[in-house]
């Protein structure tokens, strides 16, 4: 889904491509550097995603097709309160499945690939993985079509959320005032992707911060804890597929070595 409302607007595109250009020069002039072998990488993962999404798109669309039409309700598309609640509906399980996503192993190894670059860039934004089907965290949002929010919707509001994302993979902006307390920010981003022990798993949130100051997984930026990018103890390289599936080797390498398997897919990463 993400993929694809990409590729079908031409001007989001034109307009990602020029703030991404923008963010070399100011890295590059800023002394930050810019790795061009990690934003290929990416490139080569985000284009290999793009048949797992289009694949992943129909089955999920299919599976919140038939909850609709067991649906308790049907909230009207036409009418502003159904798209507010929507949102605070939308927000508060994109919470829980990003929460779930780092929390979970089996949902991990798909998750690990946006965690992977080691360069906080808005390019690192489109470098997602390419299993979410099979990590089944799209459950999370069955019970939003199941109380009455059309399917239409929560993907139009999950657009939004991943839009609104890119601008926060980014050292460019410092903090943005008040702003910070409701709005998730880049601030709030750059503590997400930080593998250091005082900003892991935290800050979940997709377009507002408010459910990680309600749930106790808020961490704020501290100017003496610099954030170490990518992943806490391992390294991906640059290969896409290594990238998109090494996640997947890992878990499977550590299942097969547990003594109680089923306990080593569901608890948390490592
Ligand atoms: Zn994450
Ligand atoms: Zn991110």
């Amino acid at each position: 889904m993400d993929h694809m409302a990409l590729a079908r607007s031409p001007v989001w595109l034109a307009m990602i491509s020029s703030l991404v250009l923008a963010e070399v020069v100011w890295r590059v002039r800023s002394g930050r550097g810019y790795s061009g072998r990690t934003a290929l990488a990416t490139l080569g993962v985000a284009l290999g995603g793009i048949p797992f999404g289009m694949l992943g798109g129909l089955v999920i669309a299919g599976a919140y097709g038939w909850v609709w039409t067991h649906a308790l309700v049907h909230w009207p598309l036409h009418d502003w309160r159904t798209w507010a609640a929507g949102f605070v509906a939308v927000e508060f399980a994109y919470y829980w499945f990003h929460r779930a996503s780092h929390r979970i192993a089996w949902m991990w190894a798909t998750h690990s690939v946006h965690h992977s670059p080691e360069q906080m860039t808005l390019l690192s934004s489109i470098r997602l993985g390419w299993t979410n089907l099979f990590s089944a965290g799209w459950i999370l949002y069955v019970p939003l079509v199941f109380i009455g929010f059309d399917p239409r919707l929560i993907v139009a509001l999950l657009a939004f959320d991943l839009r609104y994302q890119f601008f926060l993979h980014t050292e460019a902006i410092g903090t943005l005032g008040p702003l910070e307390w409701v709005l998730n920010t880049p601030s709030h981003h750059r503590v997400h992707h930080g593998s250091n022990t005082a900003y892991l798993d935290r800050n979940y949130g997709g377009v507002v911060i408010v459910f990680d100051r309600l749930f106790g997984t808020f961490a704020k930026e501290q100017a003496d804890e610099p954030v170490r990018y990518g992943l806490a103890g391992e390294q991906r390289g640059d290969n896409p597929l290594r990238i998109a599936l090494g996640g997947w080797a890992i878990l499977w390498t550590r299942t097969i070595q547990s003594r109680r398997p089923v306990h080593t897919l569901l608890a948390a990463p490592e």
